[in-house]
């Protein structure tokens, strides 16, 4: 494979509702996945805003249920989508946070930061999570990152995955390439089973994350990948068994209390913790409780749901998972019976109804189980980054062929989507097509450009258009090639040539509808550097109230022993008295200050203590107090 850039390279899995990041150990020969800073290995793409802060995170998952109108979670189902979208409309609906229609209908989430409304796009977020991440690898490796693979599913379409560039850029990394989630899971599967991969295997990558379903056949013959076909189902997953099970409790509720909870974001925040739990329970439980204390006008909520209640209530979703599974094998040509293996990926994929639907399905073949679902896309991610970057040598190298999830085709007369590279061709890829003028006399053309798999090319998605000038007068069918290019990132750039009389014109797709431009992006970079800003001016004012908290704690502590009226005290430890009351005061006052005010103060305080503490020691020969920096 090209090398193609130099340095360390991390894998990022930027999930819907989890993040995982890995990098390849040059000197172990393998895969690290990365701990936060909370010794998880996967972090809740979560960002939460407070009068204070901003929270990315654990953190910020961890205040959801207070704060519920500005903790923000599934950016990535927004994610280079419109809001006018339906599937947009309904995930509104459901979501404590608020979303509205932005300049050229783009979604825009709106949460009070600071005492001040603000309204971030869902590749702001995405960057967000993405610096994260960064942040957590640049701790681990202790040197700057810059360089990073990410994973997006297989069917994102084409403003999805440039929206994800866009997001990587805002969040200051190099984003060297976008590979499909269940491709990286191929590859974690493939070289973890690298013994056994003598011929041709094919794999069937089974991804049931937190919001999306994806899944991939993937043939791996020595180091070569080649997906044969993907599908998938972008709202798909874990939230909306949640969902399932939140609506069973919010009904349950009614009958038992006839009050309604479904319009209170703070009870159903809570419910919808509860349930979450409730339903990782019943992957290795029959009947799980679930409590919560006070969830509505003081009401306590306690009940019990078994496994097969709640694979009913679910059925319907578990079945369109089987047809999506279904469809990729018909557009991959392959029978059930050809493929090797199975691998489960993703952690909705531990549901025991799905394995066992699963197992039916493939004639009780055994499911693999053996790379960790919650890992393995982040692991291939890696693998990848390191097999492109040029100091790494150690790396198993991996060639992989993905396919296009959707068809690129261009409008032509009376609204009929003329495709020009089908869905699940191969990538990389450039075709061409020849098309003709309809009109007399017609001085030029508007290419229009949709994906999708709709005969009408406007019920399709546009994803921009391009026009080609100059054609000379004459009658209908002037000749002219459109070129569609897609580059392994599965990014499409579209030209046209007007071939005729060696007069060439040659035009690159201009209006990429709903993404961002340059000055945009420039511009999130900015606001993502004040946030960075903010975050550390919010840090060091934290550190520094601790520090001066502590220090004026040991004080007070070490002063103890003089138990005489403040007037009789020597002159010196009345200071040191002072100097406790003038910090106690700044920091119980201390919302319009900055962090140098209680560092000053802590200098000051330290200078009028120390001594005294030296003088008392030289005098009833005490050991001197452990002082906290
Ligand atoms: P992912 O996006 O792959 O990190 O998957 C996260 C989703 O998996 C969330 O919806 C979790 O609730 C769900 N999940 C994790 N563990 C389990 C489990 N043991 N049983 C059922 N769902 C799970």
């Amino acid at each position: 494979m090209a090398k193609n850039y130099e340095g360390c390279a991390i894998g990022i899995d930027l999930g819907t509702t989890y993040s995982c990041v890995a990098v390849w150990q040059e000197e172990q020969g393998r895969v690290e996945i990365i701990h936060n800073d909370q010794g998880n290995r996967i972090t809740p793409s979560f960002v939460a805003f407070t009068d204070e802060q901003r929270l990315i995170g654990d953190a910020a998952k961890n205040q959801a249920a207070t704060n519920p109108e500005n903790t923000v979670f599934d950016a990535k189902r927004l994610i280079g989508r419109k809001y006018s979208d339906p599937i947009v409309e309904n995930d509104i609906r459901l979501w404590p946070f608020k979303v509205i229609a932005g300049v050229d209908d783009k979604p825009m989430i709106v949460v009070k930061y600071k005492g001040q409304e603000k309204h971030l796009s869902a590749e702001e977020i995405s960057s967000m999570i993405l610096t994260k991440m960064r942040e957590i690898a640049e701790a681990y490796l202790d040197s700057p990152v810059k360089n990073a693979v990410i994973t997006v599913p297989a069917y994102f379409n084409d403003s999805q995955r440039k929206a994800t560039v866009d997001a990587g850029v805002i969040a200051g990394l190099d984003v060297k390439r976008i590979i499909n989630e269940p491709t990286a899971a191929a590859i974690a599967y493939g070289l973890d089973k690298k013994i056994n991969c003598v011929g041709e295997r094919n794999i069937f990558i089974f991804d049931l994350g937190g919001g999306t379903f994806d899944v991939s056949l993937v043939t791996i013959k020595e180091k070569v990948f080649t997906v044969k076909a993907s599908a998938g189902n972008s709202h798909l997953g874990g939230e909306d068994i949640d969902n399932r099970m939140v609506n069973h409790f919010v009904e349950e509720f009614k009958r038992k209390n006839k009050l309604d909870i479904s319009g209170n974001a703070k009870s159903l925040r809570r419910l919808r913790s509860a349930c979450e739990r409730a339903k990782r329970a019943l992957s290795s439980m029959v009947v799980t409780t679930i409590e919560v204390d006070a969830l509505f006008q003081g009401i306590d909520f306690s009940s019990s749901i078994a496994r097969a209640k709640f694979e009913e209530i679910c059925m319907d979703l578990f079945e369109e998972c089987m047809e999506t599974v279904d469809r990729c094998l018909v557009d991959a040509k392959m029978d059930k019976i050809s493929v090797h293996d199975v691998v489960l990926v993703g952690g909705s994929s531990r549901i025991p109804k799905v394995q066992e639907l699963l197992e039916e399905y493939f004639k009780g073949k055994n499911l693999c189980k053996s790379i960790n679902p919650d890992e393995a896309v982040a692991y291939g991610a890696a693998v990848q980054a390191a097999s492109l970057s040029e100091g790494i040598k150690n790396v198993p190298d991996v060639v992989l062929f993905d396919v296009t999830p959707l068809s690129l085709g261009i409008y032509a007369e009376r609204d009929v989507m003329t495709v020009v590279i089908p869905r699940n061709t191969t990538i990389p890829v450039k075709k061409t097509k020849t098309c003709f003028t309809a009109l007399e006399n017609q001085p030029n053309v508007k290419i229009m450009v949709y994906e999708g798999e709709r005969a009408r090319a406007t019920d399709n998605n546009l994803l921009g258009y391009l026009c080609l000038y100059g054609f000379p007068p004459g009658p209908p069918g002037h000749p002219f090639d459109v070129c569609f290019s897609i580059d392994e990132n599965g990014i499409l750039t579209v030209s046209a040539k007007d071939i005729t009389n060696g007069n060439t014109r040659e035009v690159t797709i201009t209006n990429n509808i709903g993404r961002l431009s340059t000055g945009e992006i420039r511009r999130l970079i900015q606001e993502a550097e004040y946030y960075q800003a903010e975050d550390q001016k919010f840090l060091r004012k934290a550190n520094a109230m601790n520090a001066l908290s502590r220090y004026t704690y040991t004080m007070k502590n070490a002063m103890k022993h003089t138990n005489v009226s403040s007037k009789n005290l020597p002159m010196d430890e009345q200071k040191v008295r002072d100097a406790i009351t003038e910090a106690e005061n700044l920091l119980a006052d201390n919302q319009q200050l900055e962090a140098y005010v209680f560092e000053n103060c802590l200098n000051k305080v330290r200078s009028i203590f120390e001594p005294v503490v030296v003088k008392r020691k030289r005098a009833r020969n005490d050991e001197v107090v452990a002082l906290d920096e």
